[in-house]
């Protein structure tokens, strides 16, 4: 059993990793500033005795004793990143410095919740590590691309010079329940749209692809990632290789859900990327992982949720 600190532990990805780790038998520190993540995501996990909640900010210091650290603290959601960008590039910076401290302080293991946008608007496709990537320093999204590249960059400046174990994670567009209804990416976005029988946003012509991972395929990797020795830090792609057009994803939410909402086209968002899709095969080999629920499985689970959710 290991003491397991998960920064970012109330947020969609992070509430899904909280509960794996204790479901492995591990106690979890989640903490949180509840900037983009929700209490009521780890509500359930309050009662147990392996599991705490502290409210904190990464961009100030913190300390506890544990064997592993999950960095997953910072807002995902281009809505929610824009809103305050230089509190993101803080967020990603000043969190990773604080938490790379205290893997130093207490030799444990940390892991970065690193992106696929690092690859920026990619060049190279599908994206492999070796990818130096395509990003514009001064647009509207680099307070969260070039956070999460000099986050990269001091995980690895923190191993070099202190000796650090770390482990990196390219993360690629990720979906499933507690995303927040407000959210603004896209599969919670047209699900909520569907549902509700208003308009489906298309941005730009949806020519546009994304490649979209389920959380529980995504936890198993990071924990995998985490488990690896200690000679492995990566950065390692943790995605799945399917690819869709929006306007195939909205097809498919409008089909699924029977609904009548019609799609209308909005302005496309500055930068935003033509293409992803990871490529995989480093964490096949070195993970032996690959994900296992396909786009239309996992929408099924997802409208689910948002369905009840919106009851
Ligand atoms: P999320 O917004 O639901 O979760 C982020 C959590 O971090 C929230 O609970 C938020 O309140 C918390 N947080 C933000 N700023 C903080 C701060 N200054 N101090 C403490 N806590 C803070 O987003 P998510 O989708 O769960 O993403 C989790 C992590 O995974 C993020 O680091 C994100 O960059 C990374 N990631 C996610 C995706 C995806 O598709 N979901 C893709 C690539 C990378
Ligand atoms: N998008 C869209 N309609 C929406 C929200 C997003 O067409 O209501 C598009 C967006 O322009 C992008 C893709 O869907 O091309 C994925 O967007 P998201 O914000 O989910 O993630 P990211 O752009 O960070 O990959």
């Amino acid at each position: 059993m290991s003491k397991i600190l998960v920064t970012g532990g109330a947020g969609f990805i992070g509430s899904h990793l909280c509960e794996r780790l204790l479901a492995d038998g591990h106690s979890v520190i989640c903490l949180d500033n509840f900037f983009s993540g929700d209490r009521d995501n780890v509500a359930h996990l309050l009662g147990k005795p392996d599991f705490t909640l502290v409210e904190h900010d990464v961009t100030d210091s913190f300390h506890f004793v544990v064997d592993e650290i999950y960095n997953l603290a910072c807002p995902a959601s281009p809505v929610f990143y824009q809103s305050d960008p230089v509190k993101t590039t803080r967020t990603s910076v000043l969190g990773a410095i604080n938490a790379l401290e205290l893997a130093r302080e207490t030799g444990a293991k940390i892991l970065q919740a690193s992106t696929s946008e690092v690859y920026g608007d990619p060049a190279v496709h599908p994206q492999n590590e070796q990818y130096w990537g395509h990003v514009n320093p001064i647009g509207l999204r680099s307070c969260y691309d070039e956070g999460k590249r000099c986050a990269e960059s001091l995980f690895f400046d923190y191993r070099r010079r202190y000796g650090v174990r770390i482990k990196v994670v390219r993360i690629f567009n990720t979906y499933g329940p507690r995303m927040a209804v407000n959210d603004g990416r896209v599969i919670s976005n047209f699900v909520v749209q569907a549902l509700r029988g208003e308009d489906i946003t298309i941005y730009g012509n949806g020519q546009q692809t994304r490649s979209f991972q389920y959380v529980s395929d995504l936890v198993e990797g990071m924990v995998r990632m985490m488990g690896s020795g200690d000679a492995f830090s990566g950065p390692v792609n943790l995605g799945n290789p399917g690819e869709f057009t929006m306007l195939e994803l909205a097809e498919k939410v409008l089909s699924k859900t029977n609904s009548h909402s019609r799609l209308i086209f909005k302005p496309l968002p500055e930068d935003d990327p033509k293409m992803r899709r990871p490529d995989i095969s480093l964490a096949a080999r070195r993970l032996k992982w690959q994900p296992q629920v396909p786009l239309d499985e996992g929408l099924d689970a997802v409208i689910a949720y948002f369905r009840e959710k919106l009851a």
